[in-house]
Parts: C-alpha cells; sequence; structure tokens
C-alpha cells in the first residue's frame, strides 16, 4: 500500500491532472489573445519518461487512482498515445490501471481517438462552448465546428465512454444556447456539464457578471426538460442533475457560486513540471529541477507531500479576498 496525500484540512488527494503543452491550436477569446501568448521552449517542456517518472510516483507512492491529461491542448503534443500506452501501464496498489482520462477541445479526434483507445485511454471530455457556426468562429478563432462534432462521435466509435461535452457558460455569449445544448447531450446519449466562467482568462478580462451561474442553468433547462439533482457528489467536481423523463442527465461545475473546495482531491502538474496543489494556486512547487539534478524518488516524493501539506483551504473566487493567480487556465492545465 502507498501512502495517502493528506493536507492539513483532511483531504486525500487521489486525482492528477498533467498539462502535456501550454500550445493550443484554438484561440477561444475567454482563454488566449489571438497572439502573443509566450510558449514555453520544447526543452523546459516534461518528456513523455520524465511525466510517466512522477506519474508512477503519485500512484504507486500515494495510491492515486486518476489521472486526466490537459493542456493547452494535448492533441497538439506528438505522439500522445506514446504517452498514454506508458501511464495505462501504471497499476495502483491493489492492482489496478488507473482511470485514465483526456480533456480536449475535440478538433483532431477523428484522426487520432482510435489510436487513444488502442493506447489504454479509458475516458474523454471534450470542450465545446457552442453549436452555432458563426459563433464557434468567433469564440474559437477557428471554423471547426463540424471538426469537433465529428471528433465526438469519433470518440464515442472508439468506446471512449462516457462521453461528457464542457460548455464553458458566459453571460452575453452562449446564454441563450443552454436548451439546444441540453436537447444536443439527450439526442446524442453525452452528459454536458455546464462550468462557471472563471477569472482565468491570459487577457485579464472577467468579470463577475459575464458569470452564468450553476442555479441559473438549471432553472432554464429545468423550465423545459425538468429535472432533479442526483445524490452526492463525493469528489466529483460538477453536481448532477437528471431529466425526470429518463432522457439523460447534466452537470454543472459552479467553481464561482458553490465553490467545492472542500472536498477537491486533485494536484496539477503543469506541462513544464510545477506543481500546483489548486487551478488558483499562487505559489507552485517545482518539480522539474530537482528531476533533471538526478533526485532519487525518495527526495521527489518528500517534495510532493510537502507541497501538498501546504495546500490551502479554497480559491475564495467570490470574495474581495480572491487574488488572481499569475498564469491563465491555459498554462496551468485546465
Ligand atoms: N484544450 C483542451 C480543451 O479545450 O478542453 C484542454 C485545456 S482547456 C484550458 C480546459 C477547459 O478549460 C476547457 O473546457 C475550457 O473551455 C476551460 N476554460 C478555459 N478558460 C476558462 C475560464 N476562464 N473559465 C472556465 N473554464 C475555462
Amino acid at each position: 500500500m502507498g501512502t495517502p496525500l493528506v493536507d492539513t484540512f483532511g483531504r486525500v488527494h487521489r486525482d492528477l491532472r498533467i498539462s502535456v503543452t501550454d500550445r493550443c491550436n484554438f484561440r477561444c477569446t475567454y482563454c488566449m489573445p489571438v497572439e502573443g501568448m509566450p510558449w514555453l521552449p520544447r526543452s523546459e517542456l516534461l518528456t513523455y519518461e520524465e511525466i510517466t517518472r512522477l506519474a508512477a510516483l503519485f500512484v504507486e507512492r500515494f495510491d492515486f487512482d486518476g489521472i486526466r491529461l490537459t493542456g493547452g491542448e494535448p492533441t497538439v503534443r506528438s505522439h500522445l498515445p506514446v504517452l498514454i500506452e506508458r501511464l495505462s501501464r501504471l497499476r495502483t496498489s491493489t492492482g489496478e490501471p488507473v482511470d485514465l482520462a483526456l480533456t480536449t477541445n475535440g478538433a483532431s479526434l477523428r484522426l487520432i481517438a482510435e489510436d487513444l483507445a488502442r493506447a489504454g485511454l479509458r475516458r474523454i471530455n471534450v470542450s465545446l462552448d457552442t453549436l452555432r457556426r458563426d459563433r464557434f468562429l468567433a469564440i474559437t478563432q477557428r471554423d471547426a465546428l463540424d471538426a469537433v462534432l465529428d471528433g465526438i462521435d469519433a470518440a464515442l466509435e472508439a468506446g471512449l465512454e462516457p462521453g461528457k461535452v464542457n460548455v464553458v457558460a458566459m453571460r452575453g455569449v452562449n446564454d441563450d444556447e443552454l436548451v439546444d445544448f441540453a436537447t444536443f447531450g439527450r439526442e446524442r446519449g453525452v452528459i454536458v456539464r455546464f462550468i462557471e466562467f472563471m477569472p482565468l482568462d491570459a487577457q485579464g478580462r472577467w468579470t463577475r457578471d459575464q458569470v452564468l451561474t450553476g442555479d441559473q442553468i438549471v432553472e432554464a433547462i429545468g423550465r423545459v426538460h425538468p429535472l432533479e439533482a442526483v445524490a452526492a457528489r463525493g469528489a466529483e467536481p460538477a453536481e448532477r442533475y437528471r431529466y425526470r423523463d429518463g432522457g439523460g442527465e447534466i452537470g454543472v461545475i459552479a467553481s464561482v457560486t458553490h465553490a467545492f473546495c472542500g472536498s477537491c482531491d486533485r494536484v496539477r502538474l503543469t506541462a513544464e513540471g510545477q506543481l500546483a496543489t489548486c487551478l488558483f494556486a499562487i505559489d507552485e512547487h517545482d518539480l522539474r529541477t530537482p528531476l533533471r539534478a538526478g533526485a532519487d524518488d525518495d527526495a521527489l516524493a518528500a517534495r510532493i507531500a510537502d507541497a501538498v501539506r501546504g495546500k490551502w483551504a479554497g480559491h475564495a473566487i467570490d470574495q474581495v479576498t480572491f487574488i488572481r493567480p499569475k498564469r491563465s487556465m491555459s498554462q496551468i492545465g485546465g
């Protein structure tokens, strides 16, 4: 058995988010500027060997049972199935494979979904903020709605279930599409999850009045397709609601208005090997320098345990004490 990573608030950590790149092939207006993002030089990115070594420490020493790859856009990093294949060989202390998942914008899935599934990927989340072609172009700066919709089908065909589609709900941007998304999820058999817009845009333009709250979302959809809450969510960030007519369910990730920090079981590894214990953490913990200086597993594990011990209670977004992190969602790894 490993030793679970417990912080001073008694939270047990089991879920590792790994960003494999800070680059992205989309330029979502609420996330990244069209030009001027300072990309990391390749030499600063953890190699697949380095990522696998750190991931193995989390799984084997600290009993982590979930790994999610993200970015930037993870599919723009070459040979992603090679990394997935390596991570899929990790076993928890009870001999189980880890729950290996990917978050992607979906545009390349028709090309690689089968390779990802064959390499051992189990689950996939696709981010999609609009179902309208003109609006998709305006939000992402790419005319790729058809590719993403086809990518969702490709993922389902490759057996990457349960399919989840994540929508960042923003007032004045896509608040008129909530019911369209609900219908989309019901028809395609995917779980649509609505995420409250968070102050993590690279441009620093977020304002509180752009946040469409989880309660408003549930109310708007429930008026058309009546919903009921599904029981306690554990460490899952999404509050779940099912359609009363049995047509599936939706999720709401209310990071701003109903923060779920008290049950957070996640830590994040950035593409350049910084450990962040919260998406909004001000301090990060450098694992790459000791890794490249030849630190052994005990030394790396001690550094990880120290970082998690110092994790704060929560991010306080909706309070006056909130401090924006220096880096954007795409740089930390969403
Ligand atoms: N490129 C991948 C994707 O599109 O899913 C992974 C990285 S992306 C940063 C992860 C998720 O973060 C996406 O669903 C994106 O919409 C979301 N996101 C980015 N900026 C956000 C913000 N300020 N508030 C809420 N969600 C945000």
